[in-house]
């Protein structure tokens, strides 16, 4: 067993922050661990743990070439400039559907991923992503690779954001498993995990709430922890 300290930023990382209009993200060091997609879109970033369970996904269902990557990760100032255009040329309502404000935003993360049917026009802000053939696969697929489809028209009350049939977030396994199973839209989800420590399958997963800086928690290898962009940490550890 190793310890590790945890101090407030840790709050504002990892695979589960939470972020939309009332739990902005927090001014941040530099995104890191970005890579590209792959070498055929070279500037479409994400996040390279994400990345490698989104490759994994998609390779399992033959999907390249028939699904492809149309936004990653955005800068403040990407979010701030689409956010912009979007007002101009779409109007607000549409705006404050589709597009997240600036800091609002999971693109900034690294985590968020707009995947669309490989066609002639792809839509930038709407890419066509179907509930059939092989986008529908992909969907089923996600959750084994840490990805849910994140704005659910079910959830809108809960997300504020429209339906996007497109944007998947990485949260991580089992997390995605879980969420899915339990049909929890990520905002939810954060809030369940802290009414108590619970068990899923072999891992075992608890929430502890920030208090002071340097708390320490004993890890092992299997250990897993991300801050939920609120309030504290949320510890993922296998258990035999
Ligand atoms: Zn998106």
């Amino acid at each position: 067993m190793n310890k590790i300290k945890l101090t407030k930023k840790d709050i504002y990382q990892g695979n589960l922050i939470l972020v939309n209009s009332k739990n902005l993200l927090k001014e941040q060091d530099e995104v890191k661990d970005l890579e590209p997609f792959n070498y055929e879109f070279p500037n479409i970033l994400l996040n390279k743990e994400a990345n490698e369970h989104l490759q994994d996904a998609l390779k399992e269902i033959e999907a390249y070439s028939k699904i492809v990557p149309v936004s990653g990760y955005r800068s403040l100032k990407e979010q701030q400039d689409l956010f912009n255009t979007s007002l101009k040329e779409n109007g607000r309502e549409f705006t404050y559907s589709y597009v997240a404000l600036p800091n609002a935003s999971e693109h900034q993360t690294g985590l968020a991923i707009d995947l669309g049917l490989n066609q002639d026009n792809i839509d930038f802000i709407r890419p066509s992503f179907p509930y059939e053939g092989i986008c529908q696969e992909f969907r089923e697929i996600a959750p084994k690779y840490g990805f849910v489809e994140r704005y659910l028209k079910v959830k809108q009350n809960i997300t504020l954001i429209d339906a996007e049939e497109w944007h998947f977030r990485y949260v991580g396994y089992p997390h995605s498993e879980i969420m899915v199973a339990n049909d929890f839209c990520l905002e939810e989800y954060i809030a369940f995990l802290k009414k108590g420590p619970f068990n899923y399958k072999d891992y075992e997963i608890t929430y502890l709430p920030y208090k002071k800086d340097n708390i320490e928690v004993e890890i092992d290898e299997t250990t897993r922890i991300s801050g939920n962009n609120q309030d504290g940490f949320i510890i993922t550890k296998k258990v035999k």
